[in-house]
């Protein structure tokens, strides 16, 4: 039986601060990409640079391909907005890390009210006035920090500050005997894991813990649609591999309810955050449990979690693979593009997002997903 696939593409053109990449070299990429996959959506940012999005967009409109905004969320907006910091369990600010320059994986309260006005503000005031560029917003960054990106856990154990505190005691959670176990470095003992990032914890404190979070990620980021939807764009979001959600605050299942499409990263050879053996390597490091093993970076692996979450979402679900060559940190060549892309289309799944960056995608992968793809 033929099935039409569907591919999206991302691009990287910039972060909030210096220079945004050339409108030729996107031009000369979104054609070749256009011509040979196809290619119904395109996710762009973040550079406040709005020509950049303008001819984008008159250049997608020709193509009959659909314009989303790739907007960061939880983090990055501090390098425009005053945000109000997370606070972990010792009650310390979480401080920015300065790990990686290219991107930030610094990340605000995502309970904060304030936080969330002045990140749409962000929107209001640089995007605002070209929305009709859009057909949607892309939301990234939906999270708190990975155990990859926090400090020794501390991230993950967040936040503490006194909005959340209160939130917390609502629900009747012990806080005292949590961060007693945190201070004792307790580590998170896995019993089971059930798929779409459900687990079964051995410490329901911990266990309760984790649910708040993903509730806290789950209101905020409805708050946050309500004020696209109100704009008539569409939603997508990009989150976390379903088995590494609990850690970060997110329900992938109840998160799909949200928005238009949801596309988990299954990057597997990404040795950079939301990366599989990245943020895995630090995810084992807490578990006291052999659940987290070796075996969530198979392929076999990914295309289940990716199976799973077409079974229960609520919206389409898009397979995220990388398809951008980085040196020492994605070595995507044209025999990995193959084995992936025949692996899920094998299980019946044909809706891909080609992540993160078009632009450093070599023209020999876009040849060999097109051969796939077509
Ligand atoms: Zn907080």
């Amino acid at each position: 039986m033929a099935h039409n696939n569907e591919v999206t593409v991302q691009i990287y053109a910039g972060g909030y601060k210096g220079e945004a990449v050339s409108y030729n070299l996107i031009e000369q990429k979104l054609l070749y990409a256009a011509d040979t996959l196809p290619v119904k959506k395109v996710l762009m940012g973040w550079p406040l640079d709005k020509t950049l999005y303008e001819k984008t967009a008159d250049l997608l409109y020709k193509k009959n391909i659909e314009f989303y905004l790739w907007f960061s969320v939880f983090s990055e907006t501090a390098a425009v907005k005053d945000l109000k910091k997370l606070i972990d369990f010792t009650g310390r600010v979480l401080e920015r890390d300065n790990e990686n320059k290219k991107e930030d994986f610094f990340f605000c309260c995502p309970k904060s009210d304030r936080n969330i006005e002045k990140i749409l503000d962000i929107f209001s005031e640089n995007f605002y006035s070209i929305s009709k560029c859009f057909n949607g917003v892309f939301l990234d960054k939906i999270r708190y920090p990975s155990f990859a990106n926090s400090r020794a856990g501390r991230g993950v154990f967040s936040c503490f500050c006194p909005e959340c505190l209160e939130f917390y005691k609502d629900k009747n959670i012990n806080i005292d005997e949590l961060k007693q176990k945190l201070l004792n470095e307790q580590k998170i003992d896995i019993i089971e894991y059930y798929g779409n990032g459900k687990y079964l914890f051995k410490d329901k404190l911990m266990q309760q813990f984790f649910i708040f979070k993903s509730e806290i990620i789950y209101e905020s980021l409805k708050k946050i649609c309500v004020f696209f939807r109100n704009q008539n764009l569409s939603i997508g979001f990009d989150v976390f591999a379903p088995f590494l959600t609990p850690f970060t605050g997110q329900d992938v299942v109840r998160l799909s309810s949200l928005c238009d499409f949801i596309k988990p990263m299954m990057y597997r050879v990404t040795n950079a955050p939301a990366g599989l053996p990245f943020e895995t390597k630090a995810l084992r490091q807490y578990t006291g449990s052999k659940i987290i093993n070796e075996g969530f970076l198979s392929l076999d692996s990914c295309v289940e979690e990716i199976k799973n979450l077409n079974d229960v979402s609520s919206c389409p679900v898009y397979a995220g693979i990388e398809i951008n060559k980085v040196d020492d940190i994605a070595h995507v060549d044209s025999f990995y593009i193959e084995e992936t892309i025949r692996a899920y289309l094998n299980k019946d799944i044909h809706r891909f997002a080609l992540s993160w960056n078009l632009l450093d995608m070599p023209d020999d992968n876009i040849k060999k997903a097109a051969q796939m793809l077509r």
